[in-house]
């Protein structure tokens, strides 16, 4: 049985059905990316994984518990921690204020702390007087990657990391997941940049109009299929 998982998973938006009948799996120690154009519902598929969105309670299970009908704050406090798309972080904190936040609500014990979060991102221990807005995009990322790893997370779920940053930037953030699942987290990588999907997932799902179009290994797609499961074909 996987770490996370949902099963027939839908979700709607008043009368818009955005996720049709999605089935998606991920392991401790795991990175899955979940790949498709805009509107295709990945973000709907992480709010509905993070508890924003209330779903049935089967619809999603964690560690064997149907977790569906939980709010966010009881998924967060289980070890489900989010870090959301457009990294959401309190301007007018310090860098360590902001990763102090992640600790609230904190349950378990584990690897990450303030010691251990700047170790993974030094620039952060530089800058840790520093108002988060007076960061660079990427360094705010590492931030909302370090406040959310500071809840000692199961599952991490990353909504579009890449999203505004320079090739480079995105290069040295991607640069830290071996690290983190050698931690043990499971992740879960909603990203439009298929490319740097591909590198970092050990598994990849494609998203079209709320429902799963294909899904394997790096390997084991072809740019063909994916252009197809991504796009829809003519
Ligand atoms: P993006 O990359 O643009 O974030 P996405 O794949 O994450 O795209 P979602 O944001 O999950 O897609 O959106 C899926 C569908 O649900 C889209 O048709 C979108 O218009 C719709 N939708 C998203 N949020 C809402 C909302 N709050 N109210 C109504 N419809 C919504």
């Amino acid at each position: 049985m996987a770490l996370l998982e949902t099963s027939g998973l839908t979700a709607f938006y008043g009368d818009f059905q955005a996720l049709f009948g999605v089935d998606v799996a991920v392991d401790a120690g795991e990175i899955i990316a979940i790949i498709g154009a805009n509107g295709a519902g990945k973000t709907t598929l992480l709010r509905s994984l993070s508890g924003v969105l209330a779903n049935e309670a089967d619809a999603i299970r964690f560690d064997g518990s149907a977790i569906g009908r939980l709010a966010a704050p009881d998924v967060m406090a289980r070890g489900i921690a989010m870090v959301p798309e457009g990294r959401k972080l309190f301007p007018s904190l310090s860098v360590q204020e902001n990763l102090q936040i992640g600790t609230y609500g904190r349950k378990a014990d584990g690897p990450w702390s303030l010691e251990s979060v700047y170790e993974l991102f030094p620039i952060l221990k530089e800058r840790r007087a520093n108002p988060s807005t007076a960061l660079s995009g990427g360094q705010q990322q590492m931030v909302a990657i370090g406040r959310a790893l500071m809840s000692n997370p199961r599952v991490l779920l990353c909504d579009e990391l890449s999203l505004g940053l320079a090739p480079v930037i995105i290069r040295d953030i991607y640069a830290v997941m071996p690290k983190l699942r050698a931690s043990g987290a499971a992740i879960v990588l909603v990203e439009q940049d298929i490319e740097q999907a591909l590198k970092v997932a050990d598994r990849v799902y494609c998203m079209m109009e709320g429902r799963i179009t294909l899904a394997g290994t790096p390997a084991e797609l072809s740019r063909d299929a994916i252009h197809n499961a991504y796009f829809g074909v003519a």
